[in-house]
């Protein structure tokens, strides 16, 4: 169940696609998730590096980590040398897969609510855009994690700077 207090919480990203508009809550997992696939080669890393590296803060970086944590994507390890790093499921995952978990079961329109639309219950539009929404996702389906973060996306990865303790 993703936390909507959290994902309404946070404003929503600014680029659109036809018919589908990720929360930034999403966004931010996925950036994490992008940032943690390369850690293989620089180890790994805390929440608070994650966010200084994606420019978001550490707050909001963490409610998406935790989420991140419960779908099994990430797991987070104790102690020195410790941090977060990507599950076998979170190398292998369906970017598809993830936005769906991420997102919910949210529509893109809201036909409910405080004053629910009376056409909800026969809606041929509501029906299209939930197509156009499953259709979205469907695209994502074949992209796994590893293949966000090839080149050039993967060496920009690396390089973005975090905080280091001494
Ligand atoms: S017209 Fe259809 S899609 Fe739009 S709010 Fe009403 S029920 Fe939902």
């Amino acid at each position: 169940m993703v936390d909507n207090g959290v994902r309404d919480g946070v404003q929503a990203l600014d680029c659109w696609r036809p018919g589908v508009r990720l929360t930034k809550f999403t966004d931010l997992a996925l950036r994490a998730v992008m940032r943690l696939a390369v850690c293989e080669q620089d180890g790994p890393l805390t929440t608070q590096e994650v966010a200084e590296a994606m420019g978001v803060p550490a707050t909001h970086m963490a409610k998406a980590v935790t989420r991140l944590q419960h779908l099994g994507v990430l797991e987070a390890r104790r102690g020195r040398g410790g941090g977060l790093s990507l599950t076998g499921l979170g190398r292998q995952a369906s970017v598809g897969w993830l936005v769906r978990e991420l997102e919910g079961e949210g529509e893109v329109v809201a036909c409910e609510g405080e004053q629910p639309c009376p056409l909800r219950g026969a809606c041929r539009l509501r029906r299209a855009l939930r197509d156009a929404q499953e259709a979205f996702c469907a695209t994502l389906d074949p992209l796994t994690v590893a293949d966000l973060v090839g080149s050039p996306t993967g060496p920009v990865l690396l390089g973005l700077a975090t905080r280091r303790p001494d």
